[in-house]
């Protein structure tokens, strides 16, 4: 296989992985979000994506199974097209982390640290396009006109699992499944994965954050 750099991105929803990795996405990488996968197959008639589409509405992890072969198809394309990737949302448990190290090597795990009553606003403000998939915030990051893609001009959407029940589940699984992997990434040197803290300011820009992720990866 040929040799890509692998970013993984780590935080809390609303953490800013998405944002991050669009910022990123200009500097010659691409992103796969499992987040944004799952709810592309949810357009599917079938069983399972009922049953994805229902663990997402309440905001539970997907089985790591079906997590692992949806990710791992697309690492797998995009290396072999010897594109560089960003992963958003995935690995999100121990499990798939370990699953993720017998496909391919981890250059840099970048890990957003982002005080839990912000992650709050973030969430419950978030509208996305669907068409071109860019995230504003109505708070902090608010389309020129008001609920309007700036790109694509079309009416900008809110996620199903953007409420207050789905958003407290959410945070539970993160707390008992995803948060394992800071330490399971931080004493990963030795395999020459580097780990990368960042603290972002409630008012920090997108821009500032993105020039210090550049900075530190050497780009
Ligand atoms: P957020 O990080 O804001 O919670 P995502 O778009 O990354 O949102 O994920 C939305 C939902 O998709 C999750 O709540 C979960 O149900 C599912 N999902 C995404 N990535 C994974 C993953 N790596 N493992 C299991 N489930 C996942
Ligand atoms: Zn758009």
């Amino acid at each position: 296989m040929i040799e890509t750099k692998k970013i993984i991105l780590l935080g809390a929803p609303g953490s800013g992985k998405g944002t991050l990795a669009q910022g990123l996405i200009n500097y010659g990488f691409v992103q796969i979000s499992t987040g944004d996968l799952f709810r592309k197959k949810l357009s599917e008639d079938s069983e399972e994506a009922k049953y994805i589409q229902q663990l997402i509405n309440r905001g539970e992890l997907i089985p790591d199974s079906i997590t692992n072969n949806l990710a791992s198809a697309e690492i797998i394309k995009n290396s072999q097209d010897g594109k560089n990737i960003i992963l958003d949302g995935y690995p999100r448990t121990v499990e798939q982390a370990e699953y993720l190290n017998t496909i391919c090597k981890v250059d840099y795990v970048i890990y957003l640290n982002v005080d839990k009553e912000i992650l709050f606003k973030r969430i419950t403000g978030r509208l996305s396009c669907k068409q071109c998939g860019k995230v504003y915030n109505e708070y902090t990051n608010p389309p020129k006109e008001t609920e309007l893609c700036d790109i694509c001009k079309v009416p900008l959407s809110r996620r199903r699992d953007d409420n207050k029940e789905s958003f407290e589940l959410r945070m539970k699984e993160y707390a008992s499944k995803t948060e394992p992997l800071i330490n399971y990434y931080n004493s990963q040197s030795a395999s020459g994965t580097k780990f990368i803290e960042l603290n972002p300011g409630k008012d920090e820009s997108i821009d500032s954050i993105l020039k210090n992720v550049l900075k530190q990866i050497g780009m």
